[in-house]
């Protein structure tokens, strides 16, 4: 009933009857946490993974699958590895299953090479364990090296499932790679069989629309198999807010209005398309009726991890103890920023005040708080690792490469939808995120 619960996305429920229970065991406990870790709470998750121990319950291979999928979704490094200490004392290192836990667990958290090193260490390696790997590297942008894991993988007989080929498409998606994707995805059918499904044909949609040839992608679409679904769609405006396509912008935002009335992006991504343009009453109507049909944006925020303690922020924010001190690092980085020839991209804020407010927005961000606090709070040199829940704003990743820059730290970012390392003034994302 926990499971249950806890997959129909009903934690409190959950929760309850966990708490109820007379006597609880390590499947109860995993239970609880396994809902906890797939909807995204991942501190809530190793709470109970330290109650369970110090109440003395020894842990199990499913236990570590569910808590490194915690540490891997909160991106909370250090406990990731603690845990992996546990796992180790545990003699289950060489447990397919936790091994692939691992593999993603240190790519999600930022380590790529730790990621590797323990997937070459695999004695054994299922489809799973490859599409993890494959995964971690388009995610982090190292498209080539996903396709030749891939190529790695099919020549060692293994069969590729549709979520390699997804990774694979998105992995090309991430580095602007048009041809291998379009082979790719033609090879998914004609080699092996698999149908596309909404998720392919995003990808698609995304590979060709971030590489601007929106057209194209436009026609992919209308040739489409299947109808296309939000996902589809979504790609596409997405596209067309970053090459500032109006006319296609609008298409896609009425099919998905269709589709997905409540889906807060839509209106988002178009106002930003209007705003961008200068069209600010269209851009202000569109609020309006975001607000008329009582659909919420999703609140961004960023976190980082200092000392085994997470450090969460919204834009703005005013509630964190040291808030005085970041909002002095802020404005120092802004005067050095502005030395350094750094003028603030505004297009992108989904507000209709003046630049100078607007210009003041932009600096209190969740991520440049986070980037502040980072740096006050660690040594000078050391690399900080910064997680946030939307995808970074041009603005902010404009800033976060300047300041790498001027305070000699690696910065890295993970978005919403790929890592972003922030070193010397450049992001590994080449700017094509
Ligand atoms: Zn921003
Ligand atoms: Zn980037």
């Amino acid at each position: 009933m926990i499971e249950g619960n806890a997959k129909c996305g009903n934690l409190d429920a959950a929760r309850q009857l966990f708490d109820k229970m007379p006597e609880k065991n390590v499947v109860s406990w995993t239970a609880i946490m396994a809902g906890y870790a797939q909807l995204g709470y991942g501190e809530e998750a190793l709470v109970l993974f330290y109650q369970m121990k110090q109440l003395g319950v020894e842990p199990d291979q499913l236990t570590f699958a569910n808590v490194l999928q915690a540490c891997a979704c909160s991106a909370l490094l250090s406990e990731g590895k603690q845990v992996h200490v546990h796992v180790i004392r545990s003699g289950f290192e060489w447990h397919f299953v936790l091994a692939t836990a691992l593999v993603d667990m240190y790519a999600k958290c930022g380590r790529i090479e730790d990621s590797h090193r323990i997937f070459d260490s695999m004695s054994a390696r299922d489809v799973v364990a490859w599409n993890a790997m494959i995964a971690g590297y388009g995610k982090h942008g190292y498209a080539r090296k996903a396709l030749q894991l891939f190529e790695q993988m099919r020549q060692s007989g293994i069969r590729p499932t549709r979520i390699s080929f997804t990774n694979v498409l998105s992995a090309c998606s991430h580095a602007g790679l048009v041809d291998e994707g379009c082979y790719y995805f033609n090879s998914m059918t004609q080699d092996y069989n698999i149908i596309a499904e909404s998720e392919q044909y995003a990808c698609m949609v995304d590979l060709l629309g971030r590489a601007g040839r929106l057209d194209e992608a436009l026609a992919f679409i209308q040739k489409m198999s299947i109808e296309p679904t939000a996902d589809v769609w979504g790609a596409l405006l997405a596209s067309c807010r970053i090459h500032g396509n109006m006319w296609l912008g609008k298409l896609a935002a009425e099919r998905l209005f269709k589709l997905r009335p409540d889906r807060a992006g839509t209106y988002v991504a178009l106002s930003n398309i209007y705003s961008a343009a200068g069209r600010w009453d269209e851009a202000a109507k569109l609020r309006r009726l975001m607000n008329d049909r009582g659909v919420k944006k999703e609140p961004g925020y960023s976190w980082v991890q200092v000392k085994n303690r997470v450090h969460t922020f919204s834009v703005g924010d005013t509630a964190h103890p040291q808030i005085e001190h970041i909002y002095a690092m802020l404005d120092k980085l802004a005067g050095q920023m502005k030395t350094a020839g750094h003028v603030p991209n505004t297009n992108f804020a989904l507000h209709d005040v003046d630049d100078e407010q607007k210009e003041h927005m932009l600096y209190h961000h969740s991520e440049k708080l986070a980037i502040a606090f980072a740096l006050i709070s660690t040594p000078p040199g050391t690399s900080i690792q910064i997680v946030k829940n939307l995808r970074i704003c041009v603005d902010c990743h404009t800033a976060a490469k300047f300041i790498s820059k001027i305070v000699g730290r690696e910065i890295v970012i993970r978005d919403a939808n790929r890592f972003h390392h922030f070193k010397d003034g450049l992001c590994s994302c080449g700017d094509y995120w």
